[in-house]
């Protein structure tokens, strides 16, 4: 790695511990190792994050919350669009979770390392050899959402935003029944 390109690679180390990635998504998204990573950035015995690396379609189709789904949908349309306006891939991760949580009014549900590992499994990157997400688009609403690559069917019932708009006009009808 010339100068330039570590002096990037270091930048984006940065800004992914910044972001709470676990010290093996570093790795993998600056290229740099572990020994140097430790040493520029945690020299002061503080240690970033560690522990089993997220699994995208073990937690989005079996374990997220319906809103955790459509977040991570939204993570995923917004690094598509940076990375077909030429931004390279880990620009794209970077500045796709700063402005998911830009865009999030209460605390972020998908972490920067769930972030990076939705990536992985939609493009095949990094620690995925294969792709394994896909984005579908809701016939219904329109929005696009996270689905696996091997579901049979594409139904408006799967689509997170469309569930989250039922609850929410079943929620109001309640509470308007209740002041009536
Ligand atoms: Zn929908």
């Amino acid at each position: 790695m010339n100068r330039y390109r570590h002096i990037d690679a270091l930048q984006l180390a940065r800004e992914c511990i910044e972001l709470g990635a676990r010290m093996s998504t570093v790795e993998l998204v600056s290229g740099i190792g572990h020994s140097q990573l430790k040493r520029l950035f945690f020299s002061h015995g503080e240690m970033p994050p560690c522990g089993r690396r997220p699994n995208a379609p073990e937690w989005l189709f079996e374990r997220a919350k319906v809103e955790g789904a459509a977040e991570a949908s939204l993570v995923a349309v917004i690094f598509e669009e940076l990375h077909h306006a030429g931004a390279s891939y880990t620009c794209a991760l970077v500045a796709a979770y700063r402005l998911y949580r830009a865009r999030c009014a209460s605390t972020p549900l998908v972490s920067f390392d769930r972030a990076f590992d939705v990536i992985c499994c939609l493009y095949g990157l990094w620690t995925s050899r294969t792709v394994e997400l896909q984005l579908h688009r809701c016939s219904a609403c329109g929005s696009r959402y996270l689905g696996s690559m091997h579901s049979p069917s594409v139904k408006a019932a799967k689509c997170p935003f469309c569930v989250l708009l039922r609850r929410h006009t079943q929620e109001r009808h309640q509470s308007e029944a209740h002041i009536v």
